[in-house]
């Protein structure tokens, strides 16, 4: 029986804006390939680096289980490992050399790696998967433990004897979902991840995806693994999935991780029906787009089966910028969405990128009287981030010689020649915060004098952030302008 010691390359730990905020999950996508592999005949375990300061304990774990075969398969589920961020990839080749020096084949399957496969190659990996994972991890183990030619093996990359790199057709994606086990959950410590999130003081959420991919069109958008293609879920077997977990791991905190949750028409009906019927009782967030939630009656399926938080890709208040991104939206779906699912109780998160190409003083006044007339509950703020194989990569490529990736999430560094220098974003960046904040305190006051009954400690410390952040809001603005003008 052939010996697969799984991992993956995403450190919480090396992140630290991630790590601070302290919201880890155990990775979905790896599990769900050892599960995979299991079922067909492999003895398999994890080196689950989720939550390790570094990879030290690998050589131990290479020793004592002995494994024929080491596979480094990111979480593509996790939006963090599709950053291809360099502290990450720095660490899987650490981890490639340590398996190579313990003889053992080191298999690499991730965005990061089906975009720089020959990186990859160049540090110890003898495979490297390009696209979606499963079918061929499989299929290459078989090549290998019946010995037959590798070139018959779809998605993959691997150099020959003579060290020439040969890159297979690609593998046909996955599309009856449903032929995937249950992630193999009993490789993860779940009351590690549980534990961090309690210690922070918040409510333990687990990991579950109901889709793959993205039929959307937006140019920054990267898709190494599953290009435009999008397969779903039945929703019987995610209402499945969540039985599992409020049996064995009492947790009824659900992020489902999906690009875009409930794509397909008359798939969040369905999943409601089947939540209903069998009289659960859940919280869940979702990342979603701004027209599919005014589409049927979405938001109302969504909340009737415990809908409690959805982050729209708002990305921009400028309809110019939406469009030049071909991101499909309007700003009166944005505004009309957020409206709709704030009456509903549920809380909204926006994205908003800054430093699309062609923004102007203009389009980011925009994007912050959206954010002030709004007020999302929550706002994750990023500049333009150029990813191999979208357009808008295309468009920047020559100016990123020096630095094309980030090194951690909180990185944002501007890559490319921009309307303004990458010192007036990342202060653009912290104004953006601190305007929303200070909206958001205004708002508390006026809910105080309208109904002074209410009045608590919250609203007294509302008085206090607009007496704090007025003067820095009215600096930051005043060094804005210098840096646009400059
Ligand atoms: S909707 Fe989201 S996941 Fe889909 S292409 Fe646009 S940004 Fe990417």
């Amino acid at each position: 029986m052939p010996k697969i010691l799984f991992s993956h390359s995403y450190f919480y730990q090396l992140d630290s804006k991630q790590w601070k905020m302290a919201e880890p999950f155990p990775p979905l996508m790896t599990m769900t390939a050892a599960g995979f592999l299991r079922d067909h005949g492999c003895e398999v375990s994890l080196f689950d680096v989720g939550l390790r300061e570094n990879e030290s304990g690998l050589s131990d774990i290479l020793s004592q289980f002995g494994p024929d075969y080491f596979v480094i398969f990111d979480d593509g589920f996790n939006w963090l490992t599709k950053m291809c961020l360099t502290t990450m990839r720095e660490a899987a080749f650490r981890m490639q050399e340590t398996a190579h020096r313990h003889g053992v084949k080191v298999i690499v399957c991730s965005s990061d790696a089906t975009d720089h496969y020959e990186k990859y190659l160049d540090h110890h990996a003898d495979i490297v998967i390009r696209g979606e994972g499963e079918m061929t991890l499989k299929a290459l183990i078989d090549a290998y433990e019946n010995e037959t030619s590798l070139d018959q093996v779809n998605g993959i990359a691997y150099r020959n004897t003579s060290d020439e790199t040969l890159v297979t057709p690609r593998q046909a994606i996955m599309t009856d979902l449903d032929q995937l086990p249950l992630p193999a959950w009993d490789l993860a410590d779940v009351d590690s991840y549980r534990q961090i999130w309690c210690e922070a003081g918040k409510t333990h959420y687990l990991n579950i995806a109901t889709t793959r991919g993205c039929p959307y069109k937006c140019n920054w958008c990267a898709k190494p693994i599953y290009g435009q293609r999008y397969n779903v879920r039945s929703p019987k077997k995610v209402v499945d999935e969540i039985e599992f977990h409020l049996e064995h791991h009492n947790v009824d905190h659900f992020w489902m991780c999906d690009d875009i949750f409930g794509l397909k028409p008359g798939w969040v009906q369905e999943f409601r029906n089947e939540i209903e019927a069998r009289k659960l009782k859940i919280y869940y967030k979702i990342q979603s787009r701004a027209d599919l939630l005014l589409e049927e009656d979405n938001i109302d399926a969504l909340v009737a089966s415990g809908l409690h938080e959805v982050w729209i890709g708002a990305e921009s208040g400028s309809q110019k910028i939406l469009d030049a991104m071909d991101k499909g939206t309007t700003i009166n779906q944005i505004h009309q969405s957020t409206k709709l699912l704030k009456q509903h109780g549920v809380k909204v998160g926006f994205f908003i990128q800054y430093g699309y190409l062609n923004e102007t003083k203009q389009d980011i006044e925009l994007t912050i009287a959206m954010i002030k007339d709004l007020q999302p509950d929550s706002l994750g703020i990023s500049v333009s981030y150029p990813l191999p194989g979208t357009k808008f990569y295309e468009k920047v490529q020559k100016d990123l010689e020096s630095k094309a990736n980030w090194v951690d999430s909180d990185d944002l560094d501007m890559m490319f020649q921009n309307t303004y220098q990458p010192s007036f974003y990342r202060l653009l960046h912290q104004y953006t915060h601190n305007v929303y904040n200070r909206s958001k305190s205004v708002r508390l006051i006026h809910e105080a004098f309208s109904n002074p009954l209410i009045v608590r400690w919250k609203h007294v410390k509302s008085v206090l952030k607009v007496i704090y952040y007025t003067p820095i809001i009215i600096w930051r603005n005043l060094k804005l302008n210098r840096l646009s003008s400059s």
